[in-house]
């Protein structure tokens, strides 16, 4: 038996129809099961999750309503914690009932900190949010906005600062030794800062896959497995020399890092909370999909770096 952190991506879980109660409750009902198959071979899983498309769900109410505040990023990132857990939570116990596996599931609601000197607070790059045409976004940017254009349109950005220290990570690590099943630091983590000892809620998103990698060395899982909406990382991804990349060292996979082969803020992100969660002391790292998680758990499949 291994102990397993599993972060499953915000978009193995996004709900195609934009929210739909009944959609999303079959996917999460998907997940769980997959989950739960793990649980069952006899690992021992801590579970995170990402929150990028539910956030982006928020945002479209506040913005399209009107008739209420719109509410900051850090409250957005508790509301969808509190969300995918409660969902994620209650569908995993629902499954294990049936195997008739006694293990209570609990959703930690977790804060991160960040250094809010971070260079991501002066110049934002994380996209978020619903697209704007051009006229509609140049009247937000002369209201300071900050914003990018890409394919599709112009999208805000916010910081996207590292994170730096699990609040709650003394409790996370007492719940699972005492053999719960935690569900914690969905979408990254709440970021906050610390000002003067007290705690503070910041406008800002942490990448899940770093903070899942924090979290994997801070309970001594053998195991961290990203599960996302590719089977593979690869080479020279979307092109005709694509290479799906098997096992890999540490030393390659910082290669393939220097040589820009991964997406920055999807693949990157990934790759380098493998890195670090291999550097200091966990066994193996495996990024795969979400259909693919047992087989990948095995070795049949997805990418490995050791
Ligand atoms: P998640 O919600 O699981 O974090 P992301 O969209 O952030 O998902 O990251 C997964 C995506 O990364 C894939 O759908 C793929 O389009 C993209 N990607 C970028 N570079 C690569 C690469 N080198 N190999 C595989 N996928 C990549
Ligand atoms: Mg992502």
């Amino acid at each position: 038996m291994s102990r397993i952190v599993i972060a499953v991506g915000g978009n193995a879980i996004l709900n195609p129809s934009r929210g739909n109660p009944l959609e999303q409750q079959r996917i999460i009902d998907n997940t769980a099961s997959e989950i739960a198959q793990i649980i069952r071979e006899g690992h021992d899983v801590v579970l995170t999750h990402g929150n990028g498309p539910q956030v982006g769900n928020l945002l479209a109410m506040q913005e399209e309503c009107g008739l209420v505040h719109a509410q900051p990023l850090d409250v957005l990132g508790a509301q969808t914690q509190g969300m995918i857990g409660y969902l994620l939570q209650q569908s995993l116990d629902n499954r294990l009932k049936e195997s008739g596996i006694n293990r209570q599931v609990v959703t930690i609601l977790t804060q991160v900190i960040v250094d809010e000197f971070c260079s991501s607070f002066k110049t934002p790059t994380k996209p978020i949010g619903l697209y704007y045409d051009e006229e509609k976004a140049q009247k937000m940017m002369r209201q300071g906005i900050k914003m990018i254009k890409d394919k599709k349109g112009f999208r805000k950005v916010v910081a996207s600062p590292a994170p730096v220290k699990i609040v709650e990570e003394n409790i996370i690590k007492k719940l699972v030794r005492e053999g719960a099943i935690v569900i914690a630091a969905g979408g990254g983590g709440v970021p906050v800062i610390e000002k003067e000892e007290k705690l503070l809620g910041v406008e800002a998103v942490i990448d899940k896959d770093l903070t899942a990698g924090m979290m994997a060395s801070a309970v001594g899982a053998e195991v961290l497995l990203i599960l996302t909406d590719v089977e593979h990382a690869s080479l020279n991804y979307g092109k005709e020399n694509q290479v799906n990349l098997g096992e890999i060292s540490v030393t390659e996979a910082e290669r393939y890092v220097k040589e820009g082969h991964f997406g920055k803020g999807s693949m990157e992100p990934k790759i380098l909370a493998a890195l670090r969660f291999i550097r200091s002391g966990g066994k193996m790292a495996i990024i795969s999909s979400l259909d693919k998680a047992l087989p990948a758990l095995c070795g049949g499949t997805g990418t490995r770096v050791v």
